[in-house]
């Protein structure tokens, strides 16, 4: 990473955000757009990144050294905080909606994307992500639906898209009593590609939905081998989709955003870092034809209200402390899970046990206090029907979470009480389990990169790379 952080910040000595690199290329449109959307990354996940590669690592994060820079609102039509179907549909489509509705305008007006544009006139187009295929983001790219959930349907109206390449994980409700959306992909000229060996034998002007064996590509943090990895699906479109006619690729990091509603911040972490790599491949591409390309790197929106600064050690930050979380929280969840089917009377010091384990807590890492441990034991007291302090006692004496605003799996009490107590003593916090309405960030390079810089609507996304592509 570091050879790019070099060459940018020469760049920002010499291009300024708001100027062209010659009169040459002003007035000229980008053949190749790579669209970057971190879901949930706002500024902080950005930097909290690079401030975890710097300690750690004496690394920088790309991404964050980009010469373009501007911020973006990102509030729906019906709600200052938005969810990412109508954030997709207003960066994908340049019209706000509301939230959960995807591709469809508040009154049912059906609303295209600039993918449809791309198409019409004669660029390759690509939609990647490291979650499901129908998920609302990459969706929002070529479905129109009421609901972001009705993944059935989304599925079928991916097969029956223009897109000529997506990657990413496997669809969520492929089959019902009448049809089988992978069968009616194939039918219409899709090829499966199931396994990242078969990468390799992919054809030019062939169609294709690479997708994992499970819906989502795995957590960066619990990599595993023999599956995709988006750095990986990146590049593939990058090579099959290069082409005289140009390209456009929406590639999404999908699991910043569960992280963060976890408030994971080493799993939140990794997974922008995995999201950086993917953006390095893009800049790789931009190196050999910076006339002609432009990266724009942004976010639908903020995720857990993620804050660098905590009230519990103030003024103090322990990035090095999150290095020794070994797995995600969706790993120690499914862990518990299987030892709690096993052993439905596990005892808390049993369950404690696991926890000491894989965050590696006690290992002159990170040591809990006594209110520490006993916020986890009232979390597992919860997931028994046996509170033993109030929730009133357990927020303001114990500084606790707060286990009653959690609208998930009750697994989720006892690992996003641990992830909070971790992020806590490393000097990072969290405001909220959802998404917040916080302004994100939007990075760019290359040709075109002028009108994302300062403040910016994220209809205005669709806009601009509507009328470069319309000068094509
Ligand atoms: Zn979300």
């Amino acid at each position: 990473m570091k050879s790019i952080y070099l060459y940018t910040l020469v760049l920002l000595l010499t291009v300024s955000c708001n100027t062209t690199t010659s009169q040459n290329t002003q007035n000229k449109a980008p053949k190749y757009i790579f669209l970057f959307i971190g879901d949930g990354m706002g500024m902080v996940q950005s930097q909290a990144a690079d401030l975890y590669l710097r300690t750690n690592e004496q690394d920088s994060l790309d991404l964050l050294y980009l010469p373009g820079t501007g911020y973006m609102s990102t509030h729906s039509a019906n709600s200052q905080i938005t969810g990412s179907a109508a954030s997709g549909t207003a960066i994908s489509t340049g019209t706000k909606t509301n939230n959960g509705m995807l591709g469809i305008s508040p009154t049912g007006d059906t609303l295209f994307s600039f993918m449809n544009t791309a198409h019409k006139k004669g660029m390759k187009t690509g939609i990647i992500s490291s979650v499901s295929l129908d998920h609302a983001t990459p969706a929002a790219f070529y479905a129109h639906r009421n609901s972001r959930n009705n993944y059935h349907e989304i599925s079928v109206q991916l097969a029956h898209s223009d897109i000529d390449f997506f990657a990413g994980g496997g669809f969520l409700n492929p089959v019902n009593k009448f049809q089988n959306a992978y069968t009616l992909a194939e039918k219409n000229g899709y090829t499966l590609i199931k396994s990242p060996e078969n990468l390799s034998s992919l054809q030019p002007d062939s169609r294709y939905i690479i997708y994992d064996s499970l819906t989502a590509l795995p957590y960066a943090i619990d990599s595993q081998k023999n599956r995709f990895s988006l750095e990986m699906i990146t590049q593939a479109a990058i090579e099959n989709l290069k082409n005289e006619q140009g390209f456009v690729i929406m590639i999404e990091g999908g699991k910043i955003d569960w992280a963060s509603h976890a408030n994971d911040a080493a799993t939140t972490i990794h997974e922008v870092i995995e999201f950086n790599k993917a953006i390095t491949k893009a800049l790789k591409f931009y190196n050999k034809h910076p006339e002609e390309t432009l990266i724009i790197v942004t976010a639908d929106h903020e995720t857990g209200g993620m804050a660098l600064g905590e009230a519990v050690v103030p003024y103090e930050t322990h990035y090095d402390m999150l290095v020794h979380q070994l797995i995600s929280y969706e790993k120690f969840e499914d862990t518990l899970r299987k030892i709690w089917q096993d052993n439905p009377k596990i005892s808390f010091e049993e369950v404690y046990a696991h926890i000491t384990q894989f965050y590696s807590i006690g290992d002159n890492y990170i040591n809990f206090s006594k209110d520490d441990i006993l916020c986890i034991r009232r979390a597992y007291d919860f997931i028994n029907n046996n509170y033993k302090i109030s929730e009133k006692e357990a927020l303001l004496k114990y500084n606790c979470t707060n286990i009653s605003a959690l609208a998930l799996d009750k697994l989720s009490a006892i690992t996003i009480t641990t992830n909070r107590i971790v992020a806590q003593k490393s000097g990072i916090g969290w405001t909220t389990y959802a998404h917040s309405s916080a302004h994100v960030p939007v990075f760019t390079i290359g040709i075109g990169k002028e009108p994302f810089c300062g403040l910016i609507d994220n209809t205005d996304i669709s806009k601009i790379i509507t009328s470069y592509i319309d000068q094509e």
